[in-house]
């Protein structure tokens, strides 16, 4: 049975760690000496969480419900508190540090500290923070150190151990006899299921990857991870790849899957650890409404989209009445679709950044009455009793014609079938003049490969002169001081990198500067300011000469206009932007930016 100290001792080893190989695998060996239900919960702790991010497990504690514990159990001032915040740049370093002289107190098995935590997050509803509190306060009273200093990070949803998930699978897979196969199935397990630690476990209990493949099942009532694009800067080019593709628009709205399934779908995951905590509840989200018809949607980064769209689930709902009567034996049905804001005054789409106004939690019904939304359903991954991954596109969107018409907010979106590039063009540019970014080819042999960027998806969007024809998701790594106009707002310009996939590590690519108002700045500075680190992480490469006045763990996504793309040899990436412009916060994990490989196509198209 092993304890919560030896896994926040184990936690506290790796940030003295630099090295990504070492750090995997330290993390590897340390994996497998655990029990499988062990290895779950430490994974998830790693990833600032107590299930995977589907699961509503959230803390809800306030960083002001924080101060208040530590204030108590410091016996300091709230102003103290906020102070040594400032020196110490987190609040479980402050605990850690303040409380050194603690007499050790036998520590308790990890099982229970993972039961503990699940209960402040089961603390719902009114009076609920005062209930956080005393469980917080409790549990930190009887902790080590080392050990209050994880659970504060737990809590806060932030380890700052730089291992992402793509880490942890490394780490999972390098033990095994097949290290490069095992990889893949690992990758391939945690596309279909979503679920991080129900992966590690599988390999902790399982040395055999077929058995590991056969327990990763699709499920419906979880997300899957979403199929990707890739770009390519003339049509021409797409028909050399796909001679006869399928041509769509491409909506600036959100991209979502939305799942339609009965209750008892969900009992097959009875076996994963964090699933006992949430079945008494509502954390999945089941309503109890007596049709048993469930309707559930997701973000791209597999966030539930449920409550903030009403009006699709009431539409998805209606679908899933009419497709449950035809096929009454039916398991589920899954599709995948874009949600655009839609004006019904003007009959025009909205601007993307309305429709986001409904991530804001509250206020929903008013926001869904204010900004309308419609989804454009463009694919099926789930019908009926079998899922459709391994099914060709043409296939698919025979069955997707099956719903159209059933309701007016779930539309089918327009497949076209242009016989040459010219034709394949006129389309494209009938959209570019409706408002939209440009359109999506797709190969009608296409397999829906969860998380995979392949080329029998291609996005065309409409070049800007003298710009790159796309934009470019980087994630902030740091920022300096800034002086001049800005440096009243302490902060001057952003250091941003992106993700290489290869390596697992951000890189460097550009400092921004321009395009931010001053509205903007002080949102950023606010936004930046929670991720502020005191250490370079070990899967972040920043050269010397760049270093940033304040390091930051990559966590906010922003886009970026630019000119152009040129190499580098200042830039960790080897390449740079030129003349890079800020245009919004996305709302995206920062794995999600362009990526290293993304920029080098770019790079050589221009240079074509
Ligand atoms: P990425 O990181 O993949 O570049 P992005 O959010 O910047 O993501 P684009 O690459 O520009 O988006 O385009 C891909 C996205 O376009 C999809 O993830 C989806 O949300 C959206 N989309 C809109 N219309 C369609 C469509 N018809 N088919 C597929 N995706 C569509």
């Amino acid at each position: 049975m092993t304890t919560f100290l030896e896994i926040s001792t184990f936690f506290e080893q790796l940030e003295n760690i630099s090295s990504r190989l070492e750090l995997r695998d330290k993390l590897g060996n340390f994996l497998y000496s655990l029990t499988p239900t062990e290895g779950a919960i430490t994974t998830y702790f790693i990833t600032g969480r107590l299930a995977p991010k589907f699961v509503d497990a959230e803390f809800a504690v306030s960083e002001k419900t924080i101060i208040h514990v530590l204030e108590d159990l410091l016996a300091k001032s709230e102003t103290e508190i906020k102070r040594l915040k400032q020196e110490y740049n987190d609040y479980g370093n402050i605990f850690k540090e303040l409380t050194q002289h603690k007499i050790q107190k036998s520590s308790l098995p990890l099982a229970t500290i993972y039961e503990k935590l699940w209960d402040i997050v089961k603390a719902t509803g009114k009076g609920s923070q005062k209930i956080k509190f005393d469980l917080l306060k409790n549990l930190l009273s009887s902790t080590s150190p080392v050990e209050g200093k994880f659970i504060i990070r737990i809590i806060l949803g932030r380890m700052r151990l730089g291992i992402s998930e793509r880490t942890i699978l490394d780490a999972i897979s390098i033990k095994t006899d097949a290290p490069k196969q095992a990889r893949q199935i690992a990758e391939k397990a945690f596309g279909l299921t979503s679920d991080i630690g129900y992966v590690s476990s599988l390999f902790i209990q399982n040395s055999d990857l077929d058995s590991i493949m056969h327990k990763s099942q699709f499920t419906p009532g979880i997300p899957i991870a979403a199929k990707l694009v890739e770009r390519e800067k003339t049509i021409k080019n797409v028909f050399k790849r796909i001679p006869t593709p399928y041509e769509e628009p491409k909506y600036d709205g959100l991209r979502c899957q939305a799942h339609i399934y009965k209750t008892e779908e969900l009992k097959s995951l009875s076996n994963r650890i964090w699933y006992k905590y949430t079945s008494s509840r509502e954390t999945l989200r089941l309503s109890n409404s007596a049709d048993s018809i469930h309707v559930k949607l997701f973000s791209r980064n597999l966030e539930s989209l449920t409550s903030m769209f009403p009006e699709i689930v009431r539409g998805f709902k209606q679908v899933g009445q009419a497709l449950f009567q035809r096929y009454p034996n039916a398991k589920a049905f899954v599709f995948d679709g874009e949600v655009v804001g839609f004006n019904p005054n003007t009959n025009e789409f909205s601007p993307f950044t309305d429709t986001m106004t409904r991530r804001r939690k509250y206020n929903v019904d008013e926001a869904a009455t204010e900004t309308p939304v419609k989804i454009f359903t463009f694919d099926v991954i789930f019908w009926d009793k079998t899922a459709l991954l391994d099914t060709p596109l043409r296939k698919r969107k025979e069955l997707l014609e099956k719903i159209r018409d059933i309701h007016p907010d779930i539309i089918l979106t327009p497949t076209h079938t242009p016989q040459t590039p010219k034709k394949a063009e006129q389309l494209f540019l009938d959209y570019v003049s409706e408002g939209l970014e440009g359109v999506i080819f797709k190969d009608p042999n296409s397999l829906y490969t969860p998380g995979l960027r392949r080329f029998d998806w291609i996005k065309f969007k409409r070049a800007m002169k003298k710009e790159l024809a796309d934009t470019i998701d980087v994630v902030a790594l740091g920022y300096y001081y800034g002086t001049g106009k800005w440096a009243k707002f302490g902060i001057g310009a952003i250091l941003v990198g992106i993700y290489d996939e290869k390596k697992d590590r951000y890189l460097t690519i550009t400092k921004v500067g321009t395009g931010i108002t001053e509205e903007q700045w002080k949102m950023l500075k606010k936004t930046l300011d929670q991720y502020k680190i005191s250490r370079q992480l070990p899967n972040v490469e920043i050269p010397k000469q760049l270093m940033p006045d304040v390091l930051l763990e990559p966590a906010v996504v922003m886009e970026l206009e630019a000119d152009e793309i040129t190499k580098s040899p200042t830039h960790s990436a080897g390449f740079a932007l030129r003349f890079p412009r800020f245009k919004r916060l996305r709302d995206k994990d920062p794995t999600q930016t362009t990526s290293l490989h993304e920029i080098q196509e770019m790079f050589s198209e221009t240079r074509n």
